[in-house]
């Protein structure tokens, strides 16, 4: 894009920047402005076994040089959960600092509120130069940025089109198309707008990208990676669902049941086992990833030649896990580790030591309050969730919480909702589903607990809801998750039916 369309897209003009007291292109405003410039890059279901600086069964095989090289010189946390494993949903929770029950999106059809406050709209407001480039999928327009450029809904693979600013929202498929594959250019689009970005202005940059969600569609120069080997395989691939009902009863996200009709290269071998599906189907997420690390090398570049490493946050991460053939799976939804886990990395040298890790529980509900703390904005009451600033520069407050809530209620496999401690999980599949069309509600399964003791049992195989010797620990488990919710504000009295079902079974 050339700087004047740049410009009038973003809504400087000539004059502006002729005026004296507006934008001079001669300062930096680095030069007596210390707020960090943020480049926050999300991927889609990119789980954290898929990349190599996080120790898994792919990461001897599956390399992603680049993204690690954000931990190498940056910080790599352990344990960052989302809050219902879901994509509209853990955007909405990142843009506001609030789960979904409170900035009114907990499903993937769920509207997003534009006119809500969001951490980009106060970023602005302090002068930030804002900008989302890539994948949204919040159905309305982006609001609180300076410049957007994003895919409608989920996009494609391969020659996409885009909504930019500047022209009608509308709601159609976008106007402008792109030839290629995905990921370069939305790299491409990312580059020009730091290229042309005012530069007396800090910037906050969204850089989010479509892959590695199914379908998987790779490019065709990374088609030949891992075609003559097997990949390892998932501790916990041949799952047999004993003692849960949840897993056992829902074909939906399961390899064998769903992925084979799919995915066009699994239904072409005739074979329907899992072994074989798992093999086709990590194997074209992988060559996905391989286009993201690339890409991210791209950007990384940029920073570090222009001078900006010092001054800019980089954070790598996914809007939430997936699974890849853990418990004989793939997506997301459940709140098992795979699917809650999101892979986060930060770089940004003035307060965080190289290569150093972090094991506390940090949640997306904490990004928006982080990037506010940052910029020395006053964090609104509303939001839920905390600056993770303190754990970035390397001290772990003995206040840092010590447990987190989940809940899912999109349907497609049972709603649950549960808690997450440094050391167990307590899931509640209460069974129910919500037509808001209709205000009808139908029990999909039975209503059931899981207990997991994620120190002896970190893939998650064996429930110890019903083991006497694990009582004492429900019982607390149940305390904190009450008092959680009620903290939270996430009411069972706000879904239908949910109330009589929690007391009945509690
Ligand atoms: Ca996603």
């Amino acid at each position: 894009m050339n700087r004047r369309k740049f410009l009038k897209a973003t809504g400087l003009t000539a004059l502006s920047l002729a005026l004296p007291g507006c934008f001079s292109k001669n300062r930096k405003y680095a030069d007596n402005d210390k707020r960090p410039n943020i480049l926050f890059i999300m991927s889609d279901d990119h789980a954290a076994k898929g990349i190599s600086a996080y120790d898994s069964f792919l990461s001897d095989v599956a390399k992603t040089p680049n993204i690690d090289r954000i931990a190498k010189e940056g910080m790599l946390f352990e344990n960052c959960f989302c809050t219902n494993s879901i994509c509209v949903p853990s955007r909405a929770t990142i843009l506001t600092g609030k789960y979904g029950h409170k900035n009114g999106c907990s499903g993937l059809s769920d509207e997003f509120d534009g006119s809500q406050q969001t951490f980009p709209k106060l970023l602005q407001k302090v002068g930030y130069y804002t900008s989302v480039i890539g994948k949204w999928h919040l159905s309305t327009e982006p609001t609180g940025f300076d410049y957007y450029n994003v895919l409608p809904g989920q996009g494609t693979y391969f020659n996409p089109t885009f909504k930019e600013k500047g022209y009608p929202w509308g709601t159609g498929d976008g106007r402008l198309i792109k030839k290629g594959y995905v990921t370069d250019i939305i790299t491409d689009i990312a580059l020009d707008c730091l290229k042309n970005r005012p530069n007396e202005k800090p910037f906050c940059m969204l850089l989010h990208h479509k892959a590695a969600h199914d379908l998987w569609e790779y490019d065709e120069k990374h088609a030949h990676l891992y075609e003559d080997i097997d990949l390892p395989e998932p501790p916990n691939l041949f799952d047999d669902y004993k003692m849960r009902t949840a897993l056992a009863d829902n074909p939906v996200f399961k390899l064998t049941e769903g992925l084979n009709n799919e995915l066009a290269e699994v239904h072409k071998t005739g074979k329907n086992d899992r072994r074989t599906v798992y093999q086709l189907f990590v194997k074209s997420f992988l060559r996905c990833v391989a286009s993201l690390d690339e890409n991210v090398a791209r950007v990384l570049d940029y920073i570090d030649k222009e001078g900006l490493a010092a001054n800019t946050i980089v954070i790598y991460t996914s809007d939430q896990g997936a699974f890849l053939g853990e418990h004989g799976l793939w997506d997301k939804r459940y709140m098992y580790e795979e699917s809650i886990r999101m892979p986060f990395l930060v770089r940004y040298p003035r307060e965080v030591k190289p290569a150093s890790v972090n094991d506390n529980i940090i949640l997306n509900l904490d990004l928006a309050e982080t990037f506010l703390d940052f910029a020395g904005v006053t964090i609104p009451n509303d939001m839920q969730g905390e600056s993770i600033r303190p754990l970035l520069r390397g001290s772990s407050p003995e206040n840092w919480r010590t447990s987190m809530y989940y809940h899912y209620t999109d349907g497609g496999i049972p709603n649950h909702y549960g808690i997450r401690t440094d050391r167990y999980k307590l899931i509640f599949f209460y069974g129910l589903e919500w037509d808001l069309g209709t205000g009808e509600v139908r029990k999909v399964s039975k209503p059931e607990w899981e207990l997991f003791d994620l120190k002896k049992d970190p893939n998650e195989m064996n429930n110890l809801y019903n083991d006497t010797a694990y009582a004492n620990i429900v019982k607390d488990l149940k305390t904190q998750l009450r008092q959680l919710k009620e903290k939270l504000e996430d009411s069972d009295e706000n879904y239908p039916g949910l109330k009589e079902i929690t007391q009945k079974y509690w």
